[in-house]
């Protein structure tokens, strides 16, 4: 996959490239927004990381007019600022994903999977059995309701939206939910799922388990 680096601490953007080329990314990196605009209009890129605070045009400029091309590449905010505004602006203007420095390098490369693994999930609200997920968006609605998951409820209901058909064993889910810098227990995974299914449960979506392999999600429409 090839990654745009935006970021004009240097020292954190050496650490943002050897993470990521060490994961098998070809990665570029610049250090302004101008650049940005420009590697991103002449490059297809899978990935932009994006820090907001830049010298000149900021990261929510970039993320605007990457979004006004209708370009599909992932974007991965990156904040130095605590507000929700910020994050919200970010993923109303079309980012995928934030995160908040500092950060470890070990999230940002559990959240760069985790984007990559959703370039293959639908980019407006799906139907699924009698719930309403929009991914991007973050929200999920059952009838008129909105349901409201956690950070890794959502990365759990996206792997299993990513999987349809398939079992997916406590071990590949644990590998996919690591996030805040604890490995999660395959024990734990557990636990995840049984909430994730008292929540979607009134939709008639099922997360089967199948004894000894892991679990099967499942739904009245297939
Ligand atoms: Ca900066």
């Amino acid at each position: 996959m090839r990654i745009l680096v935006v970021e004009d601490d240097l020292l954190l953007s050496e650490g943002l490239k050897r993470v990521l080329a060490s994961a098998g990314h070809a990665v570029d990196h610049v250090a302004t927004g101008m650049q940005a605009d420009n590697a991103l209009r002449n490059m297809d890129y899978e990935l932009a990381v994006v820090d907001i605070g830049l010298p000149d045009i900021d990261g929510f400029e970039v993320i605007r007019r990457l979004r006004l091309r209708r370009s599909r590449a992932n974007v991965l905010v990156l904040t130095a600022r605590n507000g929700v505004e910020d994050r919200v602006r970010g993923l109303d203007l079309g980012a995928d994903d934030y995160l908040t420095k500092p950060f470890s390098l070990m999230e940002l490369e559990a959240r760069v999977r985790a984007l990559l693994r959703r370039t293959s999930l639908p980019t407006g609200p799906v139907t699924v059995g009698g719930m309403s997920v929009d991914v991007r968006a973050k929200r999920l609605k059952i009838g008129a309701s909105v349901v409201e998951l956690t950070v890794r409820e959502w990365a759990l209901l996206e792997l299993f939206l990513a999987h349809p058909g398939w079992v997916l064993s406590k071990d590949q889910i644990a590998q996919q939910l690591v996030n805040h810098d604890e490995p999660l227990n395959p024990n734990t995974v557990e636990s995840y799922v049984s909430r994730l299914r008292a929540k979607i449960e009134a939709a008639n979506v099922r997360i089967r388990t199948v004894r000894g392999f892991g679990y099967l999600w499942e739904t009245e429409n297939g």
